[in-house]
């Protein structure tokens, strides 16, 4: 017996640093997108050899406990005391440590999917659960449109019509950790924002706006990947004098979208990117 699930991934149109806290952990306030392209595919065998297997397509990516989907599995069987005997096989589509949060979407596929085999653990366990995997597990639990704070644990979900802007995301073949971006986040960008650019974000996805959208993303993680990767500036740079309304990093980085004021001109810029820079991948949404 078997199942599976497709395994978003995401970028973060604003992303403010609130507040570095004693226990290294960050505050923060955050906008997710899911996005459908690239996904990954998760599924689990239910009735594998006793233990937690864990597999991908991706030669070197961690296995078994290491996965952070297989430290998912056992977290799981852990707290709602089921021996595990899983299988779990991952089709990595989205890029590694590339800012789009594969390993966290791909932990949360796996609570999903035990959590609906066998109902162990309410919702409000299975979130918790998700928090002690990583900052981006929780938002990954539910995929959908959010504003996360804390420390990615209390959500506001936007729901109703929103209307993604035309998109395309840009992935350089080079890692970045999470923790080498918030190690380098200087003081001078941590603190609240006056600016109010987070909700009139929210109204212009609200309203079908793409520009109004691209006028207020922000990424306080940025900064210090565009100095240490002048590849990121470079690209950033190209997006902007190609046709998009605005480009930037999505959370911990190095992948970087573009938002576009229509699909046409969307898939111009993605050709343009591809033929100028061929060790690029491409998403368009
Ligand atoms: P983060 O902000 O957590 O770094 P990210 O999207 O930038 O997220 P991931 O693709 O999740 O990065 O990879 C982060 C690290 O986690 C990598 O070093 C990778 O080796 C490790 N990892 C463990 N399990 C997975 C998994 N299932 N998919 C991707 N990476 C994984």
């Amino acid at each position: 017996m078997s199942a599976a699930v497709l395994s978003k991934s995401k970028i973060n149109l604003y992303l403010k640093v609130l507040k570095r806290r004693p226990d290294r952990y960050h505050e923060l306030e955050t906008l997710f997108l899911p996005l459908d392209t690239p996904a990954d595919r998760v599924e689990i065998d239910f009735e594998g050899v006793p233990g937690i297997r864990v597999s991908s397509t991706i030669p070197g990516l961690p296995e078994n406990l290491e996965n952070l989907a297989g430290r998912a599995a056992l977290a799981y069987s852990d707290m709602a005391k089921i021996p595990a005997h899983w299988t779990i096989r991952i089709e990595k589509e989205i890029p590694v440590a590339a800012g789009m949060g594969g390993g966290s979407s791909n932990a949360a596929a796996v609570l999903r999917l035990l959590n609906d085999q066998y109902g162990a653990l309410p919702e409000s366990a299975l979130a918790e659960l998700a928090l002690t995997l990583g900052a981006d597990v929780p938002f990954f639990l539910h995929g959908r449109p959010a504003v996360a704070t804390g420390v990615g644990e209390v959500f506001r979900y936007l729901d109703g019509t929103l209307f993604a802007p035309p998109l395309l995301v840009a992935n350089p073949h080079f890692p970045v950790s999470a923790k080498w971006a918030y190690t380098h986040l200087a003081p001078e960008h941590i603190g609240s924002d006056c600016t109010g650019r987070l909700e009139k974000l929210i109204d212009a996805l609200r309203r079908n706006d793409p520009a109004g959208v691209a006028a207020n993303l922000h990424n306080d993680l940025a900064f210090a990947l565009y100095e240490k990767f002048p590849l990121l500036a470079i690209l950033r740079d190209f997006l902007r004098e190609n046709g998009a309304l605005n480009a930037e990093i999505t959370g911990s980085g190095p992948s970087i979208f573009a938002v576009c004021a229509t699909v046409e001109e969307r898939d111009e810029l993605a050709l343009a990117l591809s033929g100028a820079f061929r060790s690029i991948t491409v998403f368009t949404n």
